[in-house]
């Protein structure tokens, strides 16, 4: 697994959220905080990618992928201010 900021779901998310996804503010279910997706830690794996608040470590953000196909959860998101 290897850790990289919320910049790295780019790619992944443009289909739902638009081109610029690593700007949209979200509110954390977990501890309430509001920030920028790019903000957020992100661990990325063969299978997808997680995003985890940086201030409680709740994810917020899940990419599941098989190559062909991708599913996208926000768990963790109270709130996405686009
Ligand atoms: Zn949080």
């Amino acid at each position: 697994m290897t850790l990289f900021d919320g910049n790295a779901l780019a790619g992944d998310l443009v289909d739902v959220l638009g081109p610029d996804a690593t700007s949209a503010r979200l509110r954390c279910a977990g501890c309430g905080s509001l920030g920028v997706l790019g903000r957020a830690r992100t661990y990325r794996t063969a299978m997808g990618s997680v995003a985890r608040c940086v201030d409680c470590d709740s994810v917020l953000v899940t990419v599941v992928t098989d190559g062909a196909r991708r599913w996208v959860a926000m768990p963790g998101v109270r709130a996405a201010l686009l």
